[in-house]
């Protein structure tokens, strides 16, 4: 992956026709870098298909993502309920000392070693672990054996799946569903993050990339048919989803708020820098902490943090591949270690001569972080408008959604029960992870 991403993720959750104790059906969408307001009242009139997913279910007024707003440690939250210094993937550039191995989004073969996953159990490897069949489709991490699993089928990400990518794996996983191939689907998109990128968050290519992704929805969920139990005599698809996105996107402006580190300090002096953008990860040279520490403290337009000093509101310090200096960047700022290296990208001159538009890494509290969270299915109300919900919420949804105990987590019950038919009976019990294993063996021998 070219750039940082943030992340939209969709959430279906599917009961097809099948034996009521067979168990649910869960369909999962991540869309990269869907903003909250991608979707207001006004933008969802010119948006058939999500605006019928809203209508049919439940949609929060934002999300608000986990600390680094980016992308892989939002996916992570989102997949185990965690904070980042919890499941300890920290960011999108992360570097070892001990082992001296670097995790570089996408792009070093280094990145798919477990030293970076297995720091925390994902929803999709406690499934595969009890025998539900998983199918991943451009999952970030999918490829990745982690704790010792990999997920029954997994379609690789190698480069931004298309459009026609999208379409075909909503596809295929509807087809997975149907003929009882999968339990759980879930399906990464980047368009929309690119464009933004690219762009900016209020630009035509990012609206149009969102249109093409709608009208999938609009087409799939023709697809999916209330069941029974929702009044269809007909279809016997009772259908519950949720909807989230995580970290969103905030214009950037490289002409004139770019923090160049080498104005400040001597690049020399630091032994590994990671990231570039709002969020950098310095270790200085040895000896050498202090004298950076405060030449970086007089630099405007971002803070430098030692490592105790995070707040502790990030959940992020505790991480164990995070910096022992950590730079955040006020709203809309740049940070890099010189002017040449910020990450242009290749547009129509064919030259990698593209200034980047909109970005993320911010401060999660911002709003231009914010995501969005949908759902709806048979678990789900109809036409319910929901308070903000976090990141760390989604896991037990879709806990409750598959039908499976969930691992302990930080998740808030009370924020997400109230989008539920029926919270009461199926608020989650978080345990050790052999009792919720026992748990989920029982169920399913019933
Ligand atoms: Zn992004």
């Amino acid at each position: 992956m070219a750039v940082p991403l943030r992340a939209l993720l969709l959430v279906l959750a599917l009961g097809l026709a099948q034996p009521a104790s067979a168990p649910r059906k869960l369909l999962v969408f991540l869309l990269d870098g869907f903003r909250s307001d991608y979707i207001s009242d006004e933008a969802l009139e010119s948006l058939p298909g999500l605006k019928e997913i809203v209508s049919r279910g439940v949609k929060a007024d934002y999300l608000t993502p986990d600390f680094p707003t980016l992308s892989y440690p939002n996916y992570y939250t989102l997949m185990t309920g965690r904070h980042s210094e919890v499941h300890q993937m920290t960011g999108n550039y992360m570097w070892d000392s001990n082992s001296n191995k670097s995790f570089d989004i996408g792009v070093n073969k280094d990145s798919l070693m477990p030293l970076w996953w297995n720091g925390s159990e994902p929803l999709w490897v406690t499934l595969t672990k009890a025998k539900r069949k998983v199918h991943m489709y451009y999952w970030p991490g999918c490829e990745v054996e982690i704790l010792g699993v990999r997920p029954t089928y997994c379609l690789e990400y190698k480069t931004s799946p298309t459009d026609i990518n999208f379409a075909n794996a909503v596809s295929d996983a509807l087809d997975s569903f149907k003929n009882g191939r999968a339990d759980l689907a879930a399906i990464y998109h980047e368009r929309i993050d690119v464009e933004g990128h690219h762009y900016g968050p209020s630009s035509p290519q990012r609206k149009d990339a969102l249109k093409a992704v709608d009208t999938v929805f609009k087409y799939m969920a023709q697809w999916i048919q209330p069941g029974p139990e929702a009044g269809n005599d007909r279809h016997c698809q009772p259908l519950s989803g949720q909807d989230g996105s995580f970290c969103t996107k905030a214009d950037i402006f490289w002409k004139d708020k770019v923090i160049e580190l080498k104005q400040h300090i001597s690049l020399g002096d630091l032994q590994q820098v990671k990231d570039r953008g709002p969020l950098v990860s310095l270790w200085p040279a040895p000896g050498k902490h202090a004298e950076i520490y405060n030449k970086l403290r007089t630099v405007e337009h971002m803070t430098v943090y030692e490592k105790e000093a995070i707040p502790s509101r990030f959940y992020y310090k505790k991480g164990k591949f995070v910096s022992p200096l950590t730079l955040l960047a006020d709203e809309g700022w740049f940070i890099t270690e010189s002017r040449e290296l910020l990450p242009f990208w290749m547009n129509s001159t064919g030259k990698r001569a593209g200034w980047q538009r909109g970005w993320h890494g911010y401060d999660n509290e911002l709003m231009d972080m914010r995501g969005i969270f949908l759902a709806f299915g048979p678990d789900f109300k109809s036409n319910f408008r929901a308070a903000p919900i976090r990141s760390v919420d989604v896991y037990n949804v879709m806990c409750h959604a598959a039908g499976i105990a969930p691992l302990p987590n930080n998740g808030s019950w009370s924020r997400v029960m109230c989008m539920l038919k029926s919270p009461a009976s199926a608020a989650p019990r978080h345990l050790p992870g052999g009792l919720a294993l026992a748990l989920t063996l029982l169920l399913l021998l019933q």
